[in-house]
């Protein structure tokens, strides 16, 4: 099954035709699919004494155990356990299906040998952006970078491209989802995309001379790098009248970045720019987009893809799936992947907002959304930052808190230990590059106020830097995910000092950075 008529349907259909497509689909896929060929859940399911026809209903999806990221980590017995998840056929139980044996007959063996070759075969390897877990590797074969294409051409469709736009691609060159789903998806929409490959390659400098030479419809790339390239834009007096979209993805976007973006949009002359976000992670294999809105009102959220894949919220704490307008966890299902398949899937994020099966208001399309701010929790707890100080620190929240700080551009949260001793007390040092000409005590003063009074916690000290400096601290375009909170507290049992790359701001090299950003 590659593609049939849900291609063309997929934005029109309504609450309950979705959930009936979607359970036919996943049925067939299991039956079809993932219980012949998938290792682990093959087991899992003979374990459980489960087969494809226990699944009437998608609420029968709850008779799946999650997987999360824990269970693809490699372990002494198994240093390969993500292996489990990849669906792969032995070519003999391929050569012996009825459908294999029909086509041979009609079209040739050479022609179903290739067909199941692009069907199975890896041909493309992800790997997940890990900040708290080490990067594990995600296959895709043919068919799945035709799902990748699709996916990504839904989400120009959704941002609203037009097939006259010309895009710079921003974001690093990196065996990423985000890039190549944003390449595929330029060519599958059938638009002019030019990838930078975000910092790394070309420098901020790089980039301004293809935006003055490409003048581009559209600029999609990490928050914070495009944060920085149209500061640096606005300065250098560079004109791109012509950009209608900023899309952005790899991290989260808060309300306080999209007001500078559409305010830095301004100044470059552009006048009536949509900033709008993206959510997707490795382990889907696609991305959801926001639709354009009105500036003076919300976002509608991330229009899903009901017939590719179906997302559940559930209880974070017990796991239960949620009614439509819970916030929770969100769990991906995928419908139709080969390569590295892994169902009931918890992402770690959760959404404040919930699901919502309603039209949207801006768009129209009736597919299923995710609304509200999404927030990654895994991590926090991962990562052992949830107490600092003895206080009991939201980071969720204190990163808001400081994406909508007026007269801040761009700002990174340090965390140390007082001489560097893993016994000493806790150190928070807010690095901060100022978006206008606000004094520097007033400003303090006025952040120091405003992370008391909603998280308790005072820095220890205020540091202002240029932009220069700020994209050197936070890895603008070098790394996936700008580092906007640094952990350089020892651990005990190591030695005390930094090294020096930490010691003169390189966000680089340290071995125990950390990131608490969101959103893949
Ligand atoms: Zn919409």
């Amino acid at each position: 099954m590659k593609w049939n008529n849900s291609k063309n349907q997929w934005s029109q259909l309504g609450e309950a035709a979705i959930r009936a497509m979607q359970a036919g689909k996943l049925r067939r896929f299991l039956r079809d699919v993932v219980l012949p060929y998938s290792p682990h859940y093959r087991e899992l399911f003979r374990a459980r004494g489960l087969t494809a026809e226990d699944f009437s209903s998608i609420d029968d999806l709850r008779k799946i155990p999650f997987t999360s990221k824990s269970d693809l980590l490699p372990t002494d017995a198994q240093p390969a356990r993500f292996k489990n998840y990849i669906i792969a056929p032995e070519p003999r139980d391929l050569a012996r299906r009825p459908g294999t044996i029909c086509r041979a007959l009609m079209r040739g063996r050479s022609h179903v040998q290739k067909e199941l070759g692009d069907e199975f075969r890896p041909r493309l390897i992800f790997f997940t952006t890990g900040r708290a877990a080490e990067p594990l590797p995600f296959c895709l074969t043919q068919h799945d970078i035709a799902n990748l294409a699709e996916a990504g051409r839904r989400v120009m469709d959704v941002c609203g491209a037009r097939s006259e736009f010309r895009l710079i691609n921003a974001f690093p060159f990196a065996p990423h989802l985000a890039f190549w789903l944003t390449h595929y998806a330029g060519t599958e929409f059938g638009v002019l995309v030019t990838s930078t490959g975000g910092g790394k390659v070309m420098g901020t400098e790089g980039n301004l001379r293809l935006i003055r030479k490409l003048i581009p419809d559209v600029i999609i790339g990490v928050p914070t790098f495009v944060y920085h390239l149209l500061h640096q834009a606005a300065d250098e007096g560079l004109r791109c009248e012509n950009l209608k979209k900023i899309v952005l993805g790899g991290e989260k976007l808060s309300d306080g970045l999209r007001h500078k973006l559409r305010d830095l949009a301004r100044e470059v002359g552009a006048t009536d720019v949509d900033v709008l976000s993206t959510y997707g992670f490795t382990e889907a294999k696609m991305a959801f987009a926001e639709c354009p809105y009105p500036h003076d009102e919300s976002p509608s959220g991330f229009h899903l893809y009901p017939d590719m894949a179906i997302v559940e919220i559930v209880d974070p704490k017990t796991g239960e799936p949620l009614p439509t307008g819970s916030p929770g966890e969100i769990v991906f299902t995928p419908l139709d992947a080969r390569g590295s398949a892994v169902l009931r899937y918890r992402t770690g994020d959760c959404t404040d907002g919930g699901l919502t099966y309603e039209p949207c208001p801006h768009c129209g399309r009736s597919v299923p959304r995710i609304t509200g701010k999404i927030s990654r929790v895994t991590e926090v707890r991962e990562m052992n930052l949830d107490k600092l100080k003895g206080t009991l620190v939201d980071f969720n929240q204190l990163e808001h808190l400081l994406d909508d700080a007026p007269h801040v551009g761009a700002w990174q949260l340090e965390l140390r230990k007082r001489n560097d001793d893993p016994h000493e007390v806790d150190e928070i040092i807010l690095h901060v590059q100022k978006s206008d000409g606000t004094g520097d005590n007033e400003l303090s003063h006025g952040l120091r106020d405003r992370m008391f009074k909603h998280t308790e916690i005072h820095p220890n000290r205020v540091e202002f830097h240029s932009a220069e400096d700020m994209r050197r601290l936070q890895g603008v375009g070098v790394v996936m995910k700008e580092q906007k909170v640094v952990d350089h507290r020892p651990k005990s049992g190591e030695t005390g000092s930094p090294s020096p790359s930490q010691a003169n701001g390189s966000a680089t090299t340290s071995h125990n950075q950390r990131n608490l950003v969101t959103a893949q």
